[in-house]
């Protein structure tokens, strides 16, 4: 299935897995350019290079899925899902649905990811030599020494000390640990980044010097990527610092009104979700909690419906997609307004409807902790 620029191909452990569409460039760049020297290396006909080949760079894109599931399931360890892993033109990202509370935790779900890595490269690499001293000099032998090499570098290149790739989430890590200042260690490991990003330029000026133009242009796109990442991901923890060790409770709203099931649409929108600023509201009859009116299931009717219409009508059950737990952690429902682009949630215990989280008081405490700490603004 396509989605915006995104091929899903399932879920495995129960993650959405998938290309992003830019991947199908690199993808064929990749064979394009190893083609070549597949068929001169092992002397094979035009088609049967590329058979190889691009057997040779599935395995190697496998192999990333691999090592971002190395992440996830390490983040699952941790509490922490995964919204969904993606290959991309750079190579492959696992999104975390939320942010690790400690640094040890940063430290070990990060290190997984190079550790199946070094793995498949200690696999494929005893898969080799045990070909090699079997005297098999065939595809499978060169498929698995390229495989290896490839995970070789993977795991060496993702450990360069630029944030936010993995080298630079262990400085971080380590950072935090030491200084107990997450910010300070996200600023000091995120100008890593801006470095590594600039040593690739470098290298990048010195390849299309020296004529190799593909690869030039690949590193020149990959460092001004990892520079602006790196800019991007400061900026980010800037924004979720204020929430770190905040529960969903330290921004619950009480019940300020409810909603009588038989409440006109009309009403329920003029009345109570317009001047409360609220884009949902529970149903109550009685003492009785019936469901949930929200401005979204309203607005699937046309507004001359409205005046006719009662909020019994289009109200609905609660659910995973609008409730939240009162312990959920607050960057946690951050990440969960951002990906559902509702304004609030309704916090349960249980089966006992608490209150809501609105969007605007979590803008509003980014702002306050931004005015109290001016050093970090
Ligand atoms: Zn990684």
């Amino acid at each position: 299935m396509i989605g915006r620029n995104f091929v899903k191909f399932g879920k495995i452990f129960g993650i959405e897995t998938g290309l992003s569409l830019n991947w199908f460039l690199m993808f064929i760049i990749f064979v394009v350019s190893l083609t070549p020297y597949t068929a001169q290396i092992l002397g094979l006909s035009q088609a049967a290079a590329v058979g190889c080949t691009v057997l040779t760079v599935l395995l190697v894109y496998a192999s990333i899925l691999a090592h971002e599931f190395g992440h996830a399931l390490t983040a699952r360890a941790f509490g922490i899902e995964t919204q969904r892993i993606t290959l991309h033109l750079f190579g492959g990202v696992a999104m975390l649905n939320g942010e690790p509370e400690r640094p040890r935790d940063e430290f070990w779900i990060t290190v997984a990811g190079p550790a199946v890595s070094f793995v498949l490269a200690g696999v494929f690499g005893l898969a080799w030599v045990a070909g090699h001293s079997a005297g098999l000099a065939g595809p499978l032998t060169y498929i698995t020494g390229y495989v290896a090499a490839m995970n070789l570098f993977l795991a060496v290149f993702n450990c360069l000390p630029g944030f936010p790739m993995d080298g630079g989430r262990i400085v971080r890590s380590t950072l935090w640990a030491i200084t107990d200042n997450y910010l300070l260690a996200t600023r000091i490991a995120s100008w890593g980044g801006m470095g590594v990003g600039g040593l690739l330029l470098a290298w990048a000026v010195f390849e299309l010097t020296s004529g190799d133009v593909t690869a030039g242009i690949i590193r020149v796109l990959f460092g001004f990527f990892l520079i602006s990442l790196a800019r991007q991901s400061y900026q980010q923890a800037k924004i979720i610092a204020p929430f770190r060790g905040k529960k969903v409770r330290d921004f619950m709203r009480p019940i300020r009104a409810v909603v009588p099931p038989g409440a006109l649409l009309s009403d329920v929108v003029e009345d109570y979700l317009r001047p409360m600023q609220m884009d949902q509201l529970p149903v109550i009859d009685g003492e009785r909690l019936l469901g949930c009116v929200s401005a979204r299931d309203i607005e699937t009717h046309e507004p001359r419906q409205w005046p006719w219409m009662r909020a019994s009508e289009v109200m609905k059950p609660y659910g995973a997609q609008n409730v939240i737990d009162p312990d959920e952690d607050a960057i946690k429902a951050l990440h969960r307004f951002g990906r559902h682009g509702q304004h609030s949630f309704a916090v349960f215990k249980g089966r006992q409807l608490l209150g809501h989280i609105v969007d605007r008081d979590f803008a509003r405490h980014m702002q306050v902790s931004k005015a109290g700490s001016p050093a970090d603004a």
